[in-house]
């Protein structure tokens, strides 16, 4: 099924670790529906860097939200996240960069250190970014 131009609920969907552990992590409707939401959000993004994005993380079952070591108020399990890199353009600290510094709207945006970037969305966006590596999580980005 397709969400948007670019993502499917495959993609948005996937998850190794459930796999790998037989952990059924299909959405319900209304997490399709936030998914939806999310595809938007990733063709803003999408756009802004003008390059393919990868996505690694999308919707994620509470069981696969657990086994990953997700917050346990992870968006992650509202559809409401996803987790992504973008070689084509540049680091994961680039990329939450370019976004940080544009108009699109989002929730939280974090540069999960040198690894990828999480971006969600909510009914009210607070435009925060964090940066979390080994030493904890911050504000801004590095
Ligand atoms: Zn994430």
């Amino acid at each position: 099924m397709r969400l948007s131009d670019h993502f499917t609920l495959a993609e948005l969907t996937a998850s190794q670790t459930a796999a790998r552990l037989g952990i059924d992590n299909t959405p319900s409707p209304e997490m399709v529906d936030a998914l939806r939401r999310t595809a938007q959000l990733l063709e803003q993004v999408r756009a802004l860097l003008g390059k393919p994005i990868l996505v690694s993380s999308g919707y994620r079952a509470p069981l696969v939200n657990r086994a990953v070591g997700g917050a346990a108020n992870s968006a992650h399990m509202l559809g409401c996240a996803a987790d992504f890199s973008c070689p084509a353009f540049g680091s994961p600290l680039e990329v939450a960069r370019e976004i940080g510094q544009s108009d699109i709207v989002f929730d939280q945006l974090i540069h999960e250190f040198r690894a990828w970037v999480h971006i969600a969305w909510s009914p009210q966006p607070r435009r925060m970014v964090l940066t979390i590596d080994g030493a904890g999580t911050r504000y801004g980005l590095e």
